[in-house]
């Protein structure tokens, strides 16, 4: 082979990142070179609208001045120092991470540069709270925390854990329901873990008052309520987080995907008596609370609260519920979600092929699973991104249906409720 640093991608570039990358990641559909607001460009030149964000990464959308221009100036000053010196961004996030989720005073930040190294540190805070034998972590079904061993064992998808057991050990999985719950949790529970919305799982929601029925079990037994708001967090659901719906505050909570824009960040935010659980050198990350990613994730916070962006989220998040519903299609069974983290069910199993057909359309939506849609758009999107949407939805919706036609029994045939 003649390749070089200069070498454009080949046209084959398929077959190369099969031979170059991990088996673990299955071959992309496109090669993206650059983006701007809602839309990004792939390595031929062609335009797609982007309703996933990076999968709930992309808050300010691509190439945002506010993004350039945070990145830009901490990386000529300081970009990475290591835990034995402090740098203001870093301490100002904390501090606005404080603000932002409630936790004031008396809560505490540690930082590390994902959502599995947040619940990681999450899963540690669990095991501290131990006094008299507290040994049970209680965590749902069907839930995603993460694919480092402690964070996947506190996944409940079995089929991502059996090939790595045995897991660490204590983890109990739970079905979403009040009743189990209430069933759980005991003296001997030292921590719940729980997504407000399960993203991963096909944007399913909580039983209405779970929340806070949550707070109240675990308060009365003296467990954590660890809320795990990754995907839900940092303005998706039109709050700063979604417990913040439920008026509920958790004992800890952990924030990564959409905090700085894209630029990698997680962090573990404890409240009240749980930020006393940690001692010195019981934790730690390199790379954690690095001055480039935390000053990249302040102006991003700054961001969203000067435009607004958690009105706009609740305010474009009600216009696409009303195009999905208004579009009439036997294949849309129903919408869920919150805000800007919308999952669409549809009545058949298609979920794969429609966004494919929707990609061919220039719209970028992924299948969290096999019946549904997931769209987590830039927080940003406006009048003419949600229009957008809803011409290229419509249309890849219309082709998937001309091709079904025949296969779509009648008794599916419901409007959206
Ligand atoms: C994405 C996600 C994680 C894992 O985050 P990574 O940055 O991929 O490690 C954990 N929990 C939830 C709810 C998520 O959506």
């Amino acid at each position: 082979m003649t390749t070089s640093s200069t070498t454009p991608v080949a046209q084959d570039w398929h077959d190369t990142f099969g031979h170059v990358m991990m088996g673990s990641l299955a071959t992309p559909q496109l090669m993206l070179d650059h983006g701007r607001g809602a839309y990004v460009w792939d390595v031929d030149g062609n335009e797609y609208l982007d309703f996933l964000g990076g999968i709930a990464v992309n808050s300010l959308g691509h190439a945002h001045p506010v993004l350039l221009e945070a990145i830009t100036s901490q990386a000529a000053k300081l970009v990475h120092i290591s835990n034995y010196f402090a740098s203001r961004p870093e301490v100002e996030l904390a501090q606005r991470l404080l603000r932002i989720t409630g936790a004031g005073e008396s809560g505490r930040v540690f930082f590390g540069n994902s959502g599995a190294e947040a619940n990681e540190a999450a899963f540690k805070l669990a095991r501290l709270n131990n006094a008299n034998g507290r040994t049970r972590i209680l965590a749902l079904k069907n839930s995603f925390h993460g694919r480092t061993m402690g964070s996947m064992a506190l996944t409940g998808k079995p089929h991502m854990r059996e090939p790595f057991e045995p897991m660490p050990p204590g983890v109990e999985h739970i079905d979403s329901t009040l009743e189990a719950l209430e069933a759980a949790v005991d003296d001997r529970v030292a921590a719940l873990f729980v997504e407000p919305i399960k993203g991963e799982a096909g944007v399913i929601d909580l039983p209405a008052g779970y929340l806070a029925a949550a707070r109240e079990v675990t308060a009365r037994h003296g467990a954590l309520l660890i809320v795990d708001e990754i995907q839900t967090g940092v303005g998706r659901t039109g709050e700063w987080f979604g417990y913040q719906l439920a008026g509920i505050l958790p004992d800890a909570v952990t924030v990564a995907k959409g905090m700085a824009g894209g630029v990698p960040i997680g962090a573990l935010v404890t409240f009240g008596a749980a930020s006393e659980l940690f001692a010195r050198g019981q934790h730690g990350s390199t790379f954690g609370g690095n001055p480039l990613a935390t000053a990249v994730a302040g102006a991003v916070l700054g961001e969203i609260e000067r435009a607004d962006l958690l009105d706009n989220a609740r305010l474009r998040g009600e216009q696409l519920r009303g195009i999905l519903t208004g579009i009439g299609s036997p294949l849309v069974r129903e919408v869920r979600g919150t805000g800007l983290l919308i999952g669409i069910g549809l009545s058949e199993p298609v979920a794969d092929e429609l966004s494919a057909v929707a990609l061919r359309h220039g719209l970028i939506i992924n299948a969290p699973n096999d019946s549904t849609i997931r769209l987590a758009p830039p927080l940003i999107v406006g009048d003419e991104e949600v229009a957008e949407f809803g011409r290229r939805f419509r249309a890849a919706l219309a082709e998937l249906t001309a091709q079904h036609a025949t296969s779509i029994p009648t008794e599916t045939q419901g409007a959206v409720s």
